[in-house]
This record gives structure tokens, C-alpha cells and sequence, in this order.
């Protein structure tokens, strides 16, 4: 059977001026669709690097990323933002909205980066905002929104374009513990129901423990 992502062998070595540093020392992780998998570790282990390469925001040093049986490495900045925009859906600790356009013109600004916005995008759209709590806020712009449903329509955002992989870097860390465990949740959810592949970086022991799969990255290796 063919895993949906593969990360092999993955060296991150970054020149630090004094040197080259080893943040990701052959690092690999294999997922088929509907698995998720948590990422715990120390600050400064090598997390995020992880995440940027899986997501094709970075390239490894040496090994390869595949998604879906496609190897990114090759592709142009063009396709590979085409690629990245179709496939994969991201997550940050900060919500990133654009304080201008309301919950659902956000929610949309993938699909603007690709295409047109047709009826049934917005549809999507609207569908997104009502899974994760926030039919009643679809025309409120961020500033009247609290963090935690700024972090709902940050999700909603990530899956519009359904994308097979998401990627979630400490997506509750800017959050209460009520927010941040209900959006834990919602994101399981989520990607169950898609059949999704979800990668999430968390600090948080409670969320950790709802993942089937969980990794610790320790000076750069996963144990
Ligand atoms: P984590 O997310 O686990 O806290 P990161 O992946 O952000 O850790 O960083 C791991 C290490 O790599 C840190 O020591 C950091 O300083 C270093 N690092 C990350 N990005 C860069 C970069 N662009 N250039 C140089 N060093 C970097
Ligand atoms: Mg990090």
C-alpha cells in the first residue's frame, strides 16, 4: 500500500554563521489518509522546521517529502504554490485573518489565491463556518470576534480548498484551556470526517493524548 505522506530521511541543516546546525537529523514519518499524528518535543527541537518541509513552506537539506505519490521537490514556485494551495491546509498559533474582510470573505482567501469564487465556494465556505460553530458570525470581522472563534474561522480557512494534508503548529497555544481543548477537538473531528492526514504540533499534554499516533522530537530526532 502506498502511504498518502511520506517524509524520508529528512536532514535540516541551517548555516548559522558559526557552522551549520543540525535542527532535523533523518527524521521519518509515514501517514495514510484519515491518521493524525501529534509532534511534541522542547521548544527549539525542530518542530516547526518539521512542519515547514512537510507543508513544502521549506526544503530539506537532504531527503524527500511525498504527497499523495508526488514528490513537490521538483516543481516550479508557480506549481509548487498550486500544489501546496490544493493540498495542504495550514494551522498557526496565530490566526493570521485580515482584519478587513469578515469571517467568510477569509474563510475564502484560498480559493481567491486559486481561482474563482463561485456560488458553491461560498457554499463551502458558509457549510466550513457552520462545522465549526460560527453560522451566526459569518459577517463579523475579526476585531468582533474573541480568540477562540478567530481560531475556528483560522480552521475553516485551512480546509476550504479540502485539502488532503493539514498541518497545525501549535494551533492552541494562544488559547484559554477551554478554547483550546474544544478547538483540539474540533480539528480531530474534523479530519476524521474528511478522511484527512493531520500533523499538529502541541505543547499540550491533554491534546497529545486524543491522537493515535504521537512523536517526540528531541534534538532534532523523532523517539
Ligand atoms: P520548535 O518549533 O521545535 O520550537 P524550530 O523548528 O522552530 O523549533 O527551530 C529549531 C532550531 O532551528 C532552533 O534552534 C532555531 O533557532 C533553528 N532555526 C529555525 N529556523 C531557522 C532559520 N531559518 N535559520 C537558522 N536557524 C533556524
Ligand atoms: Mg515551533
Amino acid at each position: 500500500m502506498v502511504e498518502e505522506f511520506k517524509a524520508e530521511n529528512i536532514v535540516k541543516e541551517f548555516d548559522s554563521g558559526a557552522g551549520l546546525l543540525r535542527v532535523l537529523d533523518n527524521v521519518s514519518v509515514q501517514l495514510n489518509r484519515g491518521e493524525n499524528l501529534a509532534v511534541v518535543g522542547p521548544s527549539g527541537s525542530g518542530k516547526s522546521t518539521f512542519l515547514h518541509i512537510a507543508g513544502t513552506l521549506d526544503q530539506p537539506t537532504s531527503g524527500s517529502v511525498e504527497l499523495q505519490g508526488e514528490n513537490p521537490a521538483g516543481l516550479s514556485e508557480p506549481e509548487l504554490a498550486k500544489f501546496r494551495n490544493q493540498k495542504i491546509g495550514f494551522i498557526f498559533q496565530e490566526h493570521h485573518l485580515l482584519p478587513q474582510l469578515t469571517a467568510l470573505q477569509n474563510v475564502l482567501i484560498p480559493v481567491v489565491a486559486g481561482g474563482a469564487v463561485t456560488n458553491d465556494v461560498i457554499q463551502r465556505g458558509k457549510s466550513l463556518l457552520e462545522s465549526v460553530g460560527l453560522a451566526d458570525r459569518m459577517q463579523h470581522w475579526p476585531g468582533m470576534l474573541s480568540g477562540g472563534e478567530r481560531q475556528r474561522v483560522a480552521v475553516a480557512r485551512a480546509l476550504i480548498c479540502e485539502p488532503v494534508l493539514l498541518l497545525a503548529d501549535e494551533p492552541t497555544g494562544s488559547l484559554d484551556q477551554k478554547n483550546a481543548e474544544s478547538i483540539g477537538q474540533l480539528l480531530l473531528q474534523l479530519q476524521d470526517e474528511r478522511q484527512a492526514i493531520l500533523i499538529c504540533v502541541t505543547h499540550s499534554e491533554k491534546l497529545s493524548s486524543l491522537f493515535s499516533q504521537r512523536v517526540v522530537v528531541e534534538e532534532g530526532k523523532f523517539v
